[in-house]
Order: C-alpha cells, then sequence, then structure tokens
C-alpha cells in the first residue's frame, strides 16, 4: 500500500545519506593524512604495435573496516563535492610517482603511469606548481607522467585549462582526454587543445561485438586523431574480435580486461616480468 511504500522510501534514503555521510568522514581523514584508507590499483596499457606494455593507469580505491572496499564511482563524486579531491589527489599522485620509482628500479623506465585528474583539481592555482614540485622532490621524470582529464576541460573555463595543460605538456608530461566522445566536445576546440592522446570510451569499443562494424564510427574517430596528431589508446577492450578491429584500424594502443584488470603493484611488476622481459 501506499503508506508502506513511503515508509521503505525513507529508510532507503536514509540509509544513502548515512552511506554518503560515513565515506566522507573517511574523505576527511584520507585528506588529514590521518588514515592510508586509499590505496591504487594499475591497469596495463597494451602498445600494439610494439606488443609491449607501454604503461598503467592508475585506478584509486578506498578500503575501510566498516564500508569495506568503496569504489572510484562512489567517492570520487563526493570527493568533489567536498573538495577534498585537492589533498586527496595529491595523495594519489604521489602514490603513483611512488610506483614510478619502484617500476625504474626494478629496470622499467620507460613504462609510464597515467593519473585521473578532476576538472576541480586540476583549476586549483598552484596544481602546476604543487605537480612539478613533487616531480622533482621524487626525482620523476615528467616524460613517464601521462594525465587523464575527461571531456569536462571543454566548458567554460577552457582558455584557462588549455594554458595550464600547455605548460605541463611544455615539461614533458603528457595529456590524455579520457572517455573520448561520450561527453561534449567539439572538434575544433579538440584541435586546439594541448593533447597527446585520446582515449575512446569504452562506448565505441562495445559496439565492435559481435563482428557486424557497418555502423560503427570507431575507425572514423581513429583516423581523425591521427590527422590531429593525437595518438589512440583504446578503452575497456574484452574480446578478441575488437582488438582485431582495432589493430586493423590503426589503434595504437589499447586498455581492458583482454589484457588484464587493474591489478596490485606486486601482480603489476610479475605482469611486465611475463610480457615486457621476453
Ligand atoms: P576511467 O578513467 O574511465 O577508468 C576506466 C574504468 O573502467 C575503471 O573503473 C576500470 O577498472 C574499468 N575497466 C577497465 N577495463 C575494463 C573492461 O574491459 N571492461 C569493463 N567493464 N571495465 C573496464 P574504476 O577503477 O571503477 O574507475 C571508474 C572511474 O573512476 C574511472 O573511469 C575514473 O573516471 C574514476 N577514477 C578512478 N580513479 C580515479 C582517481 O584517482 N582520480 C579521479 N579523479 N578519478 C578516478
Ligand atoms: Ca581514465
Ligand atoms: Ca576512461
Ligand atoms: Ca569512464
Amino acid at each position: 500500500d501506499q503508506h508502506f511504500n513511503y515508509v521503505f522510501f525513507d529508510q532507503e534514503m536514509e540509509s544513502k545519506i548515512l552511506r554518503k555521510r560515513k565515506i566522507k568522514e573517511v574523505l576527511e581523514k584520507i585528506a588529514a593524512g590521518e588514515e592510508n584508507y586509499i590505496y591504487l590499483q594499475f591497469q596495463p596499457i597494451l602498445d600494439l604495435k610494439a606488443n609491449h606494455i607501454c604503461s598503467f593507469e592508475a585506478l584509486s580505491r578506498i578500503k575501510s573496516n566498516e564500508l569495506g572496499i568503496i569504489p572510484p564511482l562512489e567517492f570520487i563524486p563526493i570527493a568533489e563535492e567536498t573538495k577534498l579531491i585537492v589533498p586527496i589527489g595529491k595523495r594519489i599522485i604521489f602514490l603513483a610517482l611512488s610506483f614510478l620509482n619502484k617500476l625504474k628500479t626494478q629496470g622499467y623506465d620507460s613504462v609510464k603511469i597515467s593519473i585521473n585528474v578532476s576538472l576541480i583539481q586540476l583549476l586549483t592555482n598552484d596544481f602546476n606548481a604543487t605537480l612539478f614540485a613533487l616531480l622533482e622532490d621524487m626525482g620523476v621524470d615528467p616524460t613517464n607522467l601521462i594525465i587523464e582529464i575527461t571531456e569536462s576541460v571543454f566548458s567554460d573555463n577552457f582558455c584557462e585549462i588549455n594554458k595550464k595543460l600547455k605548460e605541463l605538456k611544455a615539461s614533458g608530461i603528457e595529456i590524455a582526454v579520457d572517455d573520448f566522445g561520450t561527453g561534449y566536445s567539439s572538434l575544433a576546440r579538440e584541435r586546439e587543445l594541448n593533447i597527446n592522446c585520446l582515449k575512446i570510451d569504452k562506448y565505441f569499443i562495445d559496439e565492435l561485438v559481435p563482428l557486424n562494424h557497418n555502423g560503427t564510427i570507431t575507425g572514423d574517430i581513429i583516423s581523425m586523431a591521427h590527422k590531429l596528431e593525437h595518438y589512440v589508446v583504446a578503452e575497456g577492450v574484452e574480446h578478441e574480435v575488437q582488438k582485431e578491429y582495432l589493430i586493423e584500424h590503426g589503434c595504437d594502443k589499447m586498455q581492458g580486461y583482454l589484457i588484464s584488470r587493474p591489478l596490485d603493484e606486486e601482480a603489476a611488476l610479475d605482469l611486465l616480468e611475463g610480457v615486457n622481459d621476453v
């Protein structure tokens, strides 16, 4: 009955609000450096031409005793809303650069790490300066770092953002546009943006299964990116047929469960040993 539904709805709302509040508390502790709830997993990206792992994408997770593993799709929006993404983002960058140094120690000095950076992070005044200082302090070569930004950069702040990207790119850091094709990017602006790479969203890769490629524009996106002198990473590749299409259409790199799920540091190093050392 109606009344029962309302009560049920209220309870569900209440538990959602409660969970959000608890996540917020966890984020505050991480931001204050009080707890090490946050860690990274690394998903390999395969260079389709060289047939080796050229980089890993760093993906954050939170592990709390009370809430278990909290996925980024749940905590990143809360971190953005509360602006806690700024201090937490710094922590994430620190963890990623630490792994880069570990890779170097193991002899993998050309393997890169990409980090997801939120628009809010990028828009803080000292983002570039803080990053350059951290690279310097930790002795990391900027050319080993890739920054992934989403199409939200094509917003009101385009000029300001593009200036920052130009400075980052000039230092040797690579810039990738994440989830390409799903948001509201415009081709004209794509051309002006100081970037190196387009990551084609999984949506376009999903279209490549089953073998019915007639309607897909994935190949056209790859050609267009190449005309703009960007290299292309395909995201969310799960099937061999998708890989075949991508190779056939000149895609540069790919990422997805077909290669590997995101891995802990040790497993990532093991994988490198297996794939890159042969
Ligand atoms: P994203 O940047 O598009 O990352 C790719 C997501 O797709 C990851 O989910 C990854 O685990 C998943 N994935 C990779 N290959 C496959 C595949 O073959 N099939 C399927 N079904 N999924 C695949 P994850 O780790 O849950 O991250 C979700 C999103 O959260 C990321 O999407 C990114 O937007 C955001 N995120 C993660 N870590 C960070 C971070 O440190 N900072 C910020 N700002 N955002 C982050
Ligand atoms: Ca990404
Ligand atoms: Ca993506
Ligand atoms: Ca995504």
